[in-house]
């Protein structure tokens, strides 16, 4: 697998960012309890974010387009991108809100309640997405999910296919997507339940089986469909409906959190760098798989020399 490709392409990534406060347990406090917390994790995170840096470590060129606050978070979250080599010239600050906030308590048995604060992601702009096309023209893919405003996603759709970019939607967290960003994107990427909610919303029932769904889903919307099924792999819905399955590899699973990004920012920069789907999807299931051996979101893929023994 070669998933490097020169010269790296570049992906626009119109998406969240959120600071992970992560919580450890003894178990979960009662309504007006207080508990002890037994260990305390602070990471980067937001599904944009993820997505992006994933794609960055594999080699593409990506800009981030977000609005966080002027709060130390939001400082932090652009170092964090810069660290990465991903461009925030287009990243927003805006003086009145609170960057975005992921309150995560995980009790011992792995069970989680989380608490997403969305705050400046919702104060993303129209003309900050225009101006990010203006400056970046020729993209080779536009990559989004569902943690901020569905026009501010639409916008860079609009912009993505005036350019002949591909896109690619990941429509988590679960979440009804407009007809009209629907229409626009190439790829859609969602997990088991997300694709259950859009199923069902199109065919008014729950899917039943994966595969048969899938295709009859895909075919009526127009999308080029894959969905990650967790340790199970992902399946692909070909253009003629045939599906193809890609088993994950067995790996010792420590935390799967950060997972569906991985695969999502490796998906994305396997299309952009050129690779067909069907390599797109091989490196996504080895790199997300990966991911789950380590713990936290970002900080569970894997660079430099890991990266390279991963990819050789
Ligand atoms: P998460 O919310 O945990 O980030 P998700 O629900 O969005 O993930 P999943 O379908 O659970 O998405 O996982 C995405 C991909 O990650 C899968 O398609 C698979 O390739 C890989 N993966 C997830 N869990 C495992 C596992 N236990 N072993 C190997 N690969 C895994």
């Amino acid at each position: 697998m070669t998933p490097s490709t020169p010269p790296a392409a570049q992906i626009v990534c119109v998406g969240s960012t959120m600071v992970d406060l992560i919580s450890y347990l003894e178990r979960m406090p009662a309504q007006g309890e207080t508990v002890f917390g037994r260990g305390f994790a602070q990471g980067f995170g937001g599904k944009g974010a993820n997505q992006a840096v994933m794609a960055a470590l594999l080699g593409s060129r990506v800009v981030m387009v977000n609005t966080v606050a002027t709060d130390s978070f939001g400082r932090d979250t652009i170092e964090n991108f810069r660290s990465f080599g991903i461009d925030v010239e287009h990243m927003a600050q805006a003086p009145d809100s609170y960057s975005g906030v992921a309150n995560v308590m995980v009790d011992p048995s792995g069970d989680n309640r989380i608490i997403l604060g969305a705050g400046a992601n919702e104060l993303m702009t129209l003309e900050q997405v225009d101006g990010a096309f203006a400056a970046n023209p020729a993209p080779a893919l536009v990559l989004s999910q569902l943690e901020v405003p569905q026009p501010i996603i639409e916008r860079g759709f609009r912009h993505g296919k005036d350019a002949g970019a591909i896109t690619v939607l990941n429509p988590g967290p679960a979440a009804p997507v407009a007809p009209g960003l629907l229409a626009l994107t190439d790829w859609l990427i969602p997990n088991e339940t997300e694709f259950a909610l859009l199923f069902e919303a199109e065919f008014g029932r729950a899917p039943e089986d994966m595969t048969t769904d899938g295709a009859a889903f895909a075919a009526r919307l127009g999308v080029r469909l894959v969905i990650t099924l967790g340790e199970d792999g992902a399946n692909l819905v070909h253009e003629d409906g045939s599906v193809q399955h890609f088993p994950a590899p067995v790996v010792d699973a420590v935390d799967t959190t950060g997972a569906g990004d991985a695969f999502c920012g490796g998906f994305a920069h396997g299309l952009a760098a050129g690779l067909d789907p069907i390599a797109s999807i091989e490196l996504a299931v080895v790199v997300s798989a990966d991911s789950v051996t380590r713990r936290g979101t970002q900080a569970s893929y894997a660079r430099d020399e890991a990266l390279q023994r991963l990819l050789a």
